[in-house]
């Protein structure tokens, strides 16, 4: 998979490329559906939602410029499988926290980081389009169900330099991912990357339930 991935040109970061050799995604997809991890397709995790296909986390993670020691907010742990990859790119020195708004989701990601040894990730429940203000400001901060912008707390909570990454658009379809760097007086500039097609985020500042 990584070498495929490699080739179509959806990795080209070394330390990238490392983390996605490293993280068994098989270990966080659920057993009947083992036999397909390594396709690049996304897969059901249960309770309505997917772990997104491994060329869209490549192009993410690319977008993002991850670094050791860096703070990292995801919104939408899921499986856990892109807060793996997100403990592989900043290390123990950085700190990963995960926010999943199911709770069934949420023991299911973290007992996936557990057994592969990224317990060290914190996965919180709750609304993440409200974010994690014990842990800002934020280096990074990335978003994994589409929304319909960027949630105003989120941008408040991201360091001044610091990025976030989101598929913005709605849930029907005409989703872009997008990477928005906070600017000195918290301007937003923003770049787009890729279409894309998310489950929707729902929350305070995503979609309604
Ligand atoms: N990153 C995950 C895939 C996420 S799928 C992985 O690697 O497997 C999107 C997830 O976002 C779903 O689990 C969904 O329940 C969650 N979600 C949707 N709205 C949310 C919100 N407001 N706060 C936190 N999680 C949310």
């Amino acid at each position: 998979m990584v070498e495929e991935l490699v080739r179509w040109g959806y990795l080209r970061t070394p330390s990238l490329i490392e983390a996605f050799r490293r993280v068994p995604r098989e270990e966080f997809v659920p057993s009947s559906l083992r036999k397909y991890a390594y396709e690049d397709h996304p897969l059901s995790i249960g309770y309505g939602q997917t772990i997104s296909a491994p060329s869209m986390i490549a192009l993410m993670l690319e977008s993002l410029d991850l670094r050791k020691g860096q703070k990292v907010l995801e919104v939408g742990t899921g499986s856990g499988y892109n807060a793996a990859l997100l403990a592989e790119l900043v290390g123990r020195e950085g700190r990963v926290v995960s926010m999943e708004r199911l709770p069934g989701l949420a023991s299911f990601g973290r007992e996936n980081l557990r057994r592969t040894g990224y317990g060290w990730v914190e996965v919180v429940v709750g609304d993440g389009t409200c974010g994690y203000p014990p842990g800002a400001p934020w280096d990074r901060i990335l978003i994994t169900a589409c929304s319909p912008g960027f949630p105003p707390p989120l941008v408040e909570q991201l360091k001044v330099g610091g990025r976030m990454g989101a598929p913005v658009g709605h849930f029907y379809g005409g989703q872009v991912w997008k990477v928005a760097e906070k600017k000195e007086g918290g301007d937003l500039r923003v770049e787009n990357y890729s279409p894309c097609s998310f489950v929707p985020l729902v929350g305070k500042y995503g979609w309604k339930e």
